[in-house]
């Protein structure tokens, strides 16, 4: 079911907003979505009535917020067809991330072996890789894809003997690639490695069914998919979690803890230190809802007419350079020649109402692959239509007049 303008003010009281006199155009999703407000009142719910600590109390308000963050775990792993306690809760993916790498650098899986992981990673993906190697002893081997874009083959090349985890995008933040995952992990496990995907931006777009597609890590953000910021998903396969070390140590992760020990708690309480984000969880629940009410088929079909539109439009501007290969989804990453593309994001703002993203996009090695310091990107959800793509384009040649 896609929404006609009228629902779609209604639910997202943002696009109701105007710069001027301009109505706000949203094309930054893939930073953050926009929050439809049954998200908005579940976490005022939470906060107005329920708001208490978890699994800590025998009073009632303990009891109910314990019922919803469960109830919030269960339907996240209902939506990426988990058990829940393969559901852990963090901050996001990038918190997902740290997590992974300092536990596997931890144990032993990966001791003087080879983690691939490629150039075109987020700094998420990527940082935490590079700075936790010495510390863990682990090597990285980077796949650096010529012109930033990913190949199979060439990816694959890259596997050894010793490479033992594979860590990848399922989804370029950058160029909206869509990475062949289901081969990635096909081929992977021919060869007994392990297969962390970042699904940051492609979980949103295109869901994600865990068991079908076989994946053994899965990282993702609450808030690139209509949920608050502050929470997000890492997903591990229950017999690997549980030979993981946990990452951070302190309360409600513990089953018992004297002077000289402690034994840890099950899963997915052993990765969950401390006082959860118990409405961020209610309200990544309530986002979750709202998608599985649109659809995922609905969301995957808008997508693609609307970048296929947005693609062919502005590729027949000739002052525009295009970052983007053919199979990209959601994301156009462009510059107008000879304009900063700081001005460019201004202007738009300014003149159109119109949000793009505008820098370095955190993936400072892909745009050293793409020749580039900084770009303009206008990334999509189902709530962009076509004419506001066209304003885009309108927005676009005005500010070609404009710098001539
Ligand atoms: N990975 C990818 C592909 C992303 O696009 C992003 C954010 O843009 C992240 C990781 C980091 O997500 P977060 O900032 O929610 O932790």
């Amino acid at each position: 079911m896609m929404l006609s303008k009228k629902d779609l003010i209604e639910n997202f009281p943002i696009l109701n907003r105007s710069i001027e006199d301009k109505k706000i155009i949203y094309f930054d999703n893939a930073a953050t979505t926009l929050t439809p407000i049954n998200v908005t009142n579940a976490i005022k719910d939470f906060y107005d009535y329920h708001n208490a600590n978890v699994h800590r109390g025998a009073h009632l308000l303990s009891n109910e917020a314990t019922e919803m963050y469960e109830n919030a775990r269960k339907s996240i792993a209902k939506f990426i067809n988990a058990k829940t306690q393969e559901v852990i809760f963090t901050r996001g993916t990038t918190e997902s991330i740290n997590l992974f790498v300092y536990s596997i650098g931890k144990s032993d899986w990966i001791k003087g072996k080879d983690v691939l992981i490629t150039t075109i990673e987020h700094h998420s993906n990527f940082v935490p890789w590079q700075q936790l190697a010495k510390t863990f002893d682990f090597n990285v081997i980077y796949y650096n894809p010529e012109n930033g874009i990913f190949n199979l083959d060439e990816f694959i090349s890259n596997i050894t003997e010793d490479t033992k985890l594979i860590s990848i995008t399922g989804m370029s933040n950058v160029t909206g690639q869509v990475i062949p995952i289901r081969e990635i992990i096909n081929y992977a496990h021919e060869k007994d490695i392990l297969v962390h995907v970042d699904g940051a931006q492609f979980v949103p777009h295109f869901g994600i069914d865990v068991k079908e597609i076989d994946v053994d890590f899965l990282s993702f953000s609450g808030h690139k998919m209509l949920g608050p910021m502050g929470i997000g998903v890492f997903y591990g396969k229950k017999k690997l979690l549980k030979k993981l070390p946990p990452f951070h140590y302190g309360g409600e992760m513990i089953n018992w803890v004297s002077i000289e020990n402690t034994d840890f708690a099950e899963l997915p309480e052993k990765f969950q230190a401390g006082t959860p984000n118990v409405g961020g969880a209610v309200g990544l629940k309530a986002a979750i809802d709202y998608i599985n009410e649109i659809g995922m088929e609905n969301i995957k079909e808008h997508s693609k007419i609307l970048t296929d539109y947005a693609m062919k439009r502005i590729k027949a501007l000739d002052f525009i350079t295009l970052y983007n290969p053919e199979d990209s989804s959601s994301i156009i990453t462009f510059n107008v020649d000879n304009v900063h593309p700081h001005d460019v994001a201004q202007i738009l703002s300014d003149k159109f109402g119109i949000a793009v993203r505008s820098g370095h996009l955190c993936a400072q090695p892909l745009l050293t692959q793409l020749g580039t310091k900084s770009v303009c990107r206008a990334s999509f959800y189902f709530y962009n239509t076509e004419e506001e793509v066209d304003k885009l384009i309108e927005g676009l040649k005005f500010i070609k007049e404009w710098f001539k």
